[in-house]
């Protein structure tokens, strides 16, 4: 019996490519955007807009480290599932970005896939904290309904 193989290693990110986010829809090259934010730069994102657009593109580039090394110790779940075969993420767009204290940030954001021919629309509005200099994901909600985001 053939074990099913793990998680397919994550694609490497052309740095000359534009980048996942919406800044690379606008022309921004990976290397110039998100990339900054992965890899040994994970972590530096200086603010919290710029770390959903670089947590974005790390699902897109399947970059579970550096979903995992920006969440929140409270939130951080022990293990990303793996995303369905067939999920194609199509695009961001960060809606407003704030700061709610010294350490502390919303972003609402829209990000779309589509799976198996049926488009996703994800709305949701993001918390994230400044622990250490590092700015962290919390949580999210839909803005509408003010309910934990992805629970719909
Ligand atoms: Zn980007």
């Amino acid at each position: 019996m053939a074990v099913p193989s793990p998680a397919p290693a994550p694609a490497p990110a052309a740095d000359a490519a534009p980048c996942p986010c919406d800044l690379g829809a606008a022309g921004r090259r990976y290397a110039d955007c998100c990339g900054r934010y992965h890899g040994s730069g994970c972590g530096q994102a200086p603010d919290a807009a710029s770390l959903m657009r670089s947590r974005y593109s790390a699902f897109v580039l399947g970059r579970r480290e550096e979903l995992l090394a920006t969440w929140h110790p409270d939130t951080r779940p022990p293990a990303l599932e793996a995303d369905p075969p067939g999920l194609r993420w199509l695009g961001l767009s960060v809606k407003a970005a704030r700061r709610t204290g010294p350490d502390a940030a919303e972003v609402e954001f829209i990000a779309r896939s589509k799976l198996g021919g049926r488009a996703h629309r994800l709305h949701e509005r993001s918390r994230f904290l400044r622990v250490d200099g590092r700015w962290l994901y919390l949580d999210g909600v839909d803005p509408a309904s003010g309910q934990p985001a992805g629970a719909a």
